[in-house]
Parts: C-alpha cells; structure tokens; sequence
C-alpha cells in the first residue's frame, strides 16, 4: 500500500496552503466571532478563489469544480480543516458537498441544472434532513415524515431536526416515507424540496452549547407542513432513500476524518506555541514538563496513526467500493472523532483559562466538533459493526 502523489497535486497543495495563509486565517476571527457580520467579506474571498479556480474540488472540472480523486480530496479536506471556515471558503462544507456528490451521482439532467450546477458555482446552498426530534436517529428507518403522492406532487408532512446549514439554505433534502408497507429500507425516498415553497416553516436554529450559529455554521429545526413539490424532484427510485443515504455517508466519513485531522493539526500547532512560549517560573516553560509533553507525543501518535488509517480506508473504497469497506469506514469513524476529542481537549488545557475563551479557535472547535462521535452514526453504533464483524469466525466456530 502506498499512497503517492503527483508533482502537480503536491504543488497544488502547496498553493491551497499559501490561500490558507493569505486569505483563510486573516478572516477567521471575525468569522468564528460573528458569522452574519462577517458574510459579506467571506463571500468576496470565497468568490475571488472561485475565479481563480479553486472552489468546490470534489467536482469534475466541467462543472465547475477542481476534479480532484477522492484520495486527493481527502488530503485537501485535511488542510481547510485546520480552519473553522475553510470549507466554506473553498465551498465544499458538508452538507453542500454531500449533496453536491448525490446530485452528480444520481440527479436527473433537470435536478443538476437547476440545483447542482449553481450549488457548485456556489450561487446557492442546501441542506439535508433526515434526523427528527421524536425518533432515534441512530436508526432512521423508524421515520414519521411522510411523503404522500397525489397526482403529479409528493405532499410532504413532517418534522426535522439537527438539518445542518438549514438556516436560509435554498433547497433541502428531504428523506420521506413513500411507502410504509414496505420492508423498513425500501420505505424511505429522498425528495429535493425548495425553501421557499409554501409549508417549509423554518423554527429555529439549535444553539449548540450556547451558541445558534448562523447560516452555513448553524442547526435548523424544520417544519414540513404539507409541502407540495413535483415527483420530479424526486432523487433516484422511490424507496432508493436508504441506499442513496449510504452511498453519500461512506465517503462523506472520509471527509469528515480528514477534516478532524486538520482540526488536530492545528491544534497541536497551538498547544507547541503555548507550551514553548508560556513561562511557568524558573525560566521552565510548559514545553520543559513531562506531563505536557505526553500530551504532545500522544497527540502527535494519534494524529499519525489515524491519518494512515483513514488512507488505507479511502485506498479500500478506490480499488473495491466503499460497501467492501464498510468496517474499516465504521472504525475510521469512531476511532478519529475520539483522536479528534482527545487533541483538542489536551490543547485546551494546556491553554489554561485562555483555552476555553474565544481567543483562539480551540473553544470553536470543542463547542462544534463535540458532536464528531454522535453525527453520521454515534461511536456506539459504529463499534457494533466492528466488533460484530470481529467476532463471526469465534461465534460460527461456536456452532
Ligand atoms: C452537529 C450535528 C450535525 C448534524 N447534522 C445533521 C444533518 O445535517 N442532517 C440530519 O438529518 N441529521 C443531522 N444530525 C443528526 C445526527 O445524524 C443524529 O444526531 C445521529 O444520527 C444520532 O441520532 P440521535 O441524536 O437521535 O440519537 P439517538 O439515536 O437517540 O441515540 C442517542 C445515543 O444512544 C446511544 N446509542 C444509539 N444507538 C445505540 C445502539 N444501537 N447501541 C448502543 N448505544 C446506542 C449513543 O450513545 C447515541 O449517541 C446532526 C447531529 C449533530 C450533533
């Protein structure tokens, strides 16, 4: 196994690090401090790098994106991760990418033109909305939304929650039931659904740990009251919603693993500028005590470990399918959010009391990235799949 790389993408790279420099961190702070007011500067970046032809790289060049392999996605995704607004920037934040993936995947030549296309050039953003307040979402073939055909239209009635970016996105996502008698992974489509069709009654923003966010950085509670939309809106074949979920989760995990390793990184990066530069009397410094640098060695240990992991992962999803990698997805997904909890919580604390302001991005991303083991599957959920897959020869031997 081994993962190399052309010249040409390592000095691409090389670039996208320069436009973190240049472009990312200088608008950070207001960004992560107030995300409306910053808006209108974000956007003139975000726009500038799309002219120079740097936006969206998950998507082929003919539609505006970059064209970069999965692989190299997943290397880029580790460097906009080491900033709270990098994906935005580049426009490639989930949802939008996920959404952008499916749509190019399995949208109708209709749905590319009139959702994906601007969605890419990033005149538009999207949502998806699948978890409900009243049901599990660890397991969300239990479902109460409904989408009842009459004639030509899907009415769609229903409750979301937890609908990332839902806040003045302009098309939602929507998983619906068609077909309740049908066996539980057949009930479910996914319906494209407007924002400004009448019945999509936005309800709020969730204030994550205090904070409600806004737009992109945000999580919305949706009202669907009776919406009508055309069945053409429709993605795939009716009852298709469950397979299309996995085939955008699979990938969509990679894209987040690697992001956490660029939240790591950089943390890391802080805690070493902290601990070599806070004096703690005697002329020792935090960088001259053992116990912080456990931290640093364990940090750097696990960030290492995991990065080979998630590689090995996406080389398994590019040569045989992301199914025949399904436990190593699963495990790449539980094993990171924890690295990702435990670095940023060490850098954390090696900050002090300035560790949990708003000084540095650390607080942004423990507030945020809390929720890296319980979205797209909680730890629990996924460690069952490994350890049952684990466990098959023991208990077949057991007869
Ligand atoms: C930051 C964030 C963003 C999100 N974005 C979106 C989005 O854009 N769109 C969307 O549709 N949803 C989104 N979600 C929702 C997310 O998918 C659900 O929160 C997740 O699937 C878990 O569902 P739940 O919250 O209902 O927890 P529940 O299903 O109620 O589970 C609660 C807890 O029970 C435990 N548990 C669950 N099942 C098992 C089991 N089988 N064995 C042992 N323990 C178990 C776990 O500890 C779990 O955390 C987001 C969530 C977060 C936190």
């Amino acid at each position: 196994m081994s993962f190399s790389f052309t010249p040409e993408f390592e000095a691409l790279l090389e670039q996208v690090r320069e436009k973190m420099e240049s472009v990312v961190y200088p608008l950070e702070d207001a960004a992560r401090r107030n995300f409306e007011e910053a808006l209108p500067e974000l956007m003139k970046a975000r726009d500038a790098l799309r002219s120079e032809g740097f936006t969206a790289p998950h998507m082929p060049k003919e539609i505006g994106g970059m064209g970069l392999s999965f692989l190299e996605h997943a290397r880029m995704s580790e460097i906009l991760g080491r900033s709270p607004i990098g994906h935005f920037l580049f426009n490639c934040p989930a949802p939008d990418a996920g959404n952008m993936e499916l749509l190019h995947q399995f949208g109708t030549e209709e749905q590319k033109k009139r959702f994906l296309e601007p969605l890419v050039r990033g005149e538009i953003r999207s949502c998806f909305s699948m978890t409900e307040p009243e049901r599990a979402g660890s397991n969300p073939v239990h479902m109460d939304t409904v989408a009842v055909r009459e004639g030509d239209e899907y009415v769609i009635t229903g409750r979301k929650w937890f609908t990332t970016a839902g806040h003045l996105a302009d098309f939602a996502i929507v998983m619906a039931v068609t077909d309740p008698e049908a066996p539980p992974h057949r009930r479910a489509s996914q319906i494209i659904v407007p924002a400004d069709a009448p019945g999509f009654k936005h309800i709020r923003r969730i204030p994550i740990m205090g904070d409600e966010g806004y737009g992109w950085s945000s999580h919305s509670e949706i009202e669907y009251d009776h919406v009508r939309v055309p069945v053409t809106n429709r993605i795939g074949e009716e009852g298709e919603g469950f397979k299309l979920a996995q085939e955008r989760l699979g990938p969509g995990r990679i894209h987040h693993c690697m992001r956490w390793l660029g939240i790591c990184e950089r943390s890391l990066d802080l805690l070493c500028k902290r601990a070599v530069s806070r004096e703690v009397g005697d002329g020792q410094t935090l960088a001259d005590q053992q116990v912080i640098r456990h931290y640093i060695a364990e940090s750097r240990a696990e960030i290492d470990a995991a990065r080979l992991y998630v590689y090995s992962t996406a080389d398994k999803i590019d040569k045989q399918g992301a199914y025949a990698a399904r436990v190593e997805i699963s495990s790449i997904k539980f094993f990171v959010a924890g690295v990702l909890e435990r670095v940023v919580d060490r850098a954390i604390q090696v900050h002090g009391a300035l560790g949990i302001t708003e000084d540095t991005p650390l607080s942004w991303f423990y507030r945020h990235e809390r929720g890296a083991r319980i979205y797209d599957g909680p730890d629990e959920v996924h460690k069952n799949t490994v350890a049952r897959h684990v466990l098959k020869p023991y208990l077949a031997s057991k007869g």
